[in-house]
């Protein structure tokens, strides 16, 4: 049966989440999860809600889906020993050698191939599922009905599930086949967060993958200092391209019938009530389909003034983000002015100086 994964960006939000009727939450980890630390929990809390959905009946998801080097295996093992001991129900994981150490010491458990992997063909597919994979996030890429039920298709005849995101950012090439970001590298701010069970992980600022979050450059190309840094191809795609919401909801019946196995809502950075009317409505349609009764047209109705709010909230958040990454480009500025100043003998005072002498005099 069809689940409905909600987003778990707070304990709250987890309990809201589980109270509006979602299936299963997914939380993560604080430093391992491509979202700000902000939005992730501590070690005892995951330990926490991972009782509270089994309390429920539902079941708890832990994304571990930023990129995570090798050498940190054994340290996210550490992490994972504690949650499977605890019961959890599935991993969210981006990079196939974190799939298979987890999968290699605990085969029995889901993992989910997350959004990051950007799976879109036979072939990611086939790689994922070697890695020890059971389902994958079909990539934000492919938003049409016919598009996705090719994709289900093939990815029945590889063996894995399918999940679909029904509510997220877009990316304008599919979230985690964007790599736009890079252009703002100089930028990047390593930020350390210390974990309740004293672990230490750094995240970066500006790079997703890194478990830090998109300045979204590609938002903000009216910004004269961003867009100069986007060579002028890249300026004309992103003008073409979409980076609005990703939103499946006139489909979710057929896509309940195709038979997905999750439909996943994303904002673990959203208010805890939008997360939770967003669970209602999304709750409301797939039991209405359950029942053969399904009403699109009134959840369509329920869900526009909820779409408002998110997207003011996401506005403001993109500001936000702009501003974070024009503070950072001044500062930059800023350093390469006084290193230029330190390898020259360009004294500002005698600048000033001769400027005055040079004003005329009345
Ligand atoms: S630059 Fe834009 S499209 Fe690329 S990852 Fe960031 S928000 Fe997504």
């Amino acid at each position: 049966m069809t689940e409905l994964l909600s987003p778990g960006g707070t304990m709250e939000m987890v309990r809201e989440a589980l109270g509006a009727g979602a299936d299963s939450v997914y939380v993560g980890p604080l430093g391992w999860s491509r979202r700000e630390a902000a939005y992730e929990l501590p070690h005892h809390q995951i330990l926490e809600v991972i009782q509270m959905a089994h309390d429920r009946g539902a079941r708890l998801r832990v994304a571990l889906n930023a990129d995570i080097e090798e050498a940190d295996h054994a340290e996210m093992m550490r992490k994972v020993e504690a949650y499977a001991c605890r019961g959890v129900d599935g991993f969210i994981v981006k990079t196939p050698k974190a799939m298979r150490a987890i999968h290699a010491r605990f085969p029995e458990i889901t993992i989910h191939a997350s959004v990051g992997c950007n799976v879109r063909d036979r072939s990611a597919m086939e790689r994922i599922r070697e890695a020890g994979a059971t389902q994958f996030v079909a990539s934000t890429a492919l938003s049409t009905y016919d598009r996705i039920a090719a994709l289900k298709r093939t990815a029945d005849e590889v063996g894995l599930g399918v999940e679909l995101l029904i509510h997220s950012n877009r990316c304008v090439t599919g979230v985690g086949g964007c790599r736009l970001y890079d252009y703002f590298a100089p930028y990047f701010e390593e930020q350390v967060v210390h974990d309740s069970d004293g672990a230490t992980r750094t995240k970066l600022i500006g790079n997703p993958d890194k478990g830090g979050v998109c300045y979204r450059p590609c938002l903000g190309t009216h910004i004269p200092q961003i867009a100069e840094r986007f060579p002028a191809k890249v300026l004309t795609y992103l003008e073409k391209s979409n980076n609005e919401i990703y939103a499946l909801l006139e489909d979710v019946p057929r896509y309940i019938a195709l038979g997905v196995t999750t439909l996943k809502i994303q904002g673990r950075e959203y208010p805890t009530p939008l997360i939770a009317e967003l669970t209602k409505i999304y709750r409301r349609l797939i039991d209405q389909t359950r029942a053969g009764l399904a009403d699109v047209v009134s959840a369509r109705a329920a869900l526009d003034p909820v779409l408002a709010e998110r997207d003011r909230c996401r506005t403001a958040k993109t500001r936000q983000l702009h501003e974070r990454l024009m503070a950072k480009v001044s500062e930059e500025l800023h350093r390469q002015l006084v290193a230029r100043m330190a390898a020259t003998d360009w004294d500002p005072n005698a600048e000033e100086s001769r400027l005055r002498r040079a004003e005329p005099t009345a």
